[in-house]
């Protein structure tokens, strides 16, 4: 069974391009959107996402959109906690595909590292 991790220097989410998520609107509430919006820098990008070490800035304060729990995907998505796992290593596959392609190394690491994948 896999289990969901988030693996180092992939950075797949912080790419925030409202034009790649339409439904932004759905899940966040107001104030969440505009704390969203204001972290979009020109290229799309988190202007808190550091793209020569692919890291977060920010880490510890991150806003709790950025965060994956049980209670944050909970008031997001309406979904139980048992269901955090699958659903949130379908959220950054579907991210990782998007932004470095289901066969980058990215995807790879990622497989690996959530224990699908023989190295
Ligand atoms: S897409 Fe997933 S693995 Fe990549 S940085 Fe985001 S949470 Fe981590
Ligand atoms: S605040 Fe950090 S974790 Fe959230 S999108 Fe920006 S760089 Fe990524």
């Amino acid at each position: 069974m896999a289990t969901w991790q988030c693996v180092k220097q992939c950075g797949a989410c912080c790419q925030l391009d409202p034009g790649d998520r339409p439904d932004l609107a759905t899940y966040l509430t107001p104030e969440q959107l505009g704390e969203y919006l204001s972290m979009v820098g020109p290229d799309g990008w988190c202007i808190h996402f550091d793209s020569l070490n692919r890291d977060c800035t920010i880490y510890e304060d991150r806003p709790t959109f950025c965060r994956v729990t049980a209670d944050t995907f909970g008031q997001m998505f309406g979904i139980e906690p048992q269901d955090l796992n699958a659903f949130a290593i379908d959220c950054c596959r579907q991210q990782i595909e998007a932004i470095y392609g289901d066969r980058s190394l990215e995807s790879l690491r990622f497989e690996q590292a959530i224990g699908l994948e023989i190295g």
